[in-house]
């Protein structure tokens, strides 16, 4: 089935009881047993089992052509989740620009509890190659990049850790499975903040991860999500499963827009670069065009004059809002080396947007009025 079809009927079945067509939320967190003992239903406590969750675990794990899915309360515990279930002394090998949450829980986090990392140019697969260890397990990638959207080759990351016999796991928060396709690339598993496009209105926080198989590792996963418990609620399970129906229409609304927009900067005197996957000359257009199936509603740009530009259009947008996060359906305007705080490899005169589904002559004319002297 297509995507648009999936993203529709996936884990949205009317429900078996009532027939009702919106499903209900199981907000129950204990579950009636047999006169045996036994759980006739399957399902016991919350905590390790809810047909809402299960319902959003399938219908992610179908969009993401996953074996298996564990939902979580944020993309934050979801990636923990992946961590948590390497042991101690085992290494990772992670992007130099990682989302920076991910970049804290290596360091500051795992790190006490002997989980080593090294940091890398992903997109340079031979610095990848000369970073692998005898105890590497893991490969993490996140592309396109935050904030540069530097493109990585998933397939070519996964055959490196294949061959040092570690997993390649692949943050697929940006691009959505609508527009990139990990675990078909060779990724062995993804992990998602449904937070941002998944659940796409800036209402829920959540996350997940996804299995190309349901292997001895999977299992760890999924132990860790039940012993720990950073489950997301049902309600916020709902919210994201409503999210996904208009999953597919909204990324193709937000690349559309992002593109007008990237090509509108690119023109713009007052513009020293403009980062975005969909301009030709960005230096991971040409994979991003084989890898991607649109480039995504995310971009970010650099202003000639410095911070202080970059500070003057932030606070003259009207149709863009400051703040951080990203694929909600309104546009986001954020200076990020500022939120990223001190050691922040992000260019001071750096602006990420969030490119959102309104018009996109709206979002052009903001930026023009926001960039006149
Ligand atoms: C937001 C984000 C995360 C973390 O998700 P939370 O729900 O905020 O914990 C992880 N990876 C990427 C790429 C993100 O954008």
């Amino acid at each position: 089935m297509k995507i648009d079809t999936l993203a529709v009927h996936a884990g949205s079945e009317p429900d078996p009881e009532t027939g009702a067509l919106t499903r209900p939320i199981h907000l129950s967190t204990t579950f009636e047993r047999g006169v045996d003992g036994s759980y006739p239903k399957g399902y016991i406590y919350t905590r390790s089992g809810n047909p809402t969750r299960e319902a959003l675990e399938s219908c992610l794990r179908q969009l993401e052509g996953a074996a298996a899915a564990a939902a979580f309360s944020s993309g934050s515990a979801a990636t923990a989740s992946v961590f948590q279930s390497l042991a101690a002394g085992d290494h990772v090998i992670a992007p130099r620009d990682v989302y920076h949450g991910t970049a804290g829980l290596l360091r500051d986090v795992f790190a006490r509890w002997s989980l080593e990392s090294t940091f890398v140019d992903m997109t340079d697969l031979a610095e990848v190659r000369d970073a692998i260890q005898p105890s590497t397990r893991l490969i993490w990638i996140e592309t396109p990049s935050n904030p540069l959207l530097k493109v990585t080759d998933i397939g070519g990351v996964s055959a490196i850790a294949h061959q040092a016999g570690a997993l390649c796991v692949s943050d697929n928060t940006w691009a959505t499975p609508v527009l990139q396709r990990p675990l078909e690339l060779g990724a062995d598993l993804t992990v998602h903040a449904t937070t941002k496009y998944l659940g796409g209105h800036g209402d829920v926080l959540g996350g997940a991860v996804l299995a190309r198989v349901e292997d001895d590792f999977f299992g760890r996963v999924r132990r860790v999500q039940t012993a720990y418990g950073a489950v997301p609620s049902p309600f916020d399970c709902w919210l994201v499963l409503r999210g996904v129906q208009t999953l597919a229409l909204r990324m193709r609304a937000h690349s559309e827009n992002a593109a007008q927009v990237a090509a509108y900067l690119s023109d713009h005197l007052s513009v020293d670069a403009v980062h975005y996957p969909g301009l030709p000359d960005h230096a991971g257009h040409d994979l991003a065009a084989r890898q991607m199936s649109g480039f995504g509603g995310m971009l970010s740009f650099q202003l000639k004059g410095g911070r202080n530009s970059a500070m003057k259009v932030a606070a003259k947008v009207k149709v863009f809002t400051r703040a951080t996060s990203l694929g909600g359906t309104e546009s986001l305007i954020e200076h990020r080396a500022s939120i990223e705080g001190p050691g922040t490899q992000t260019p001071q005169n750096l602006l990420r947007l969030s490119v959102g589904i309104e018009d996109a002559s709206d979002l052009i004319d903001d930026l023009a009025q926001a960039l006149a002297d």
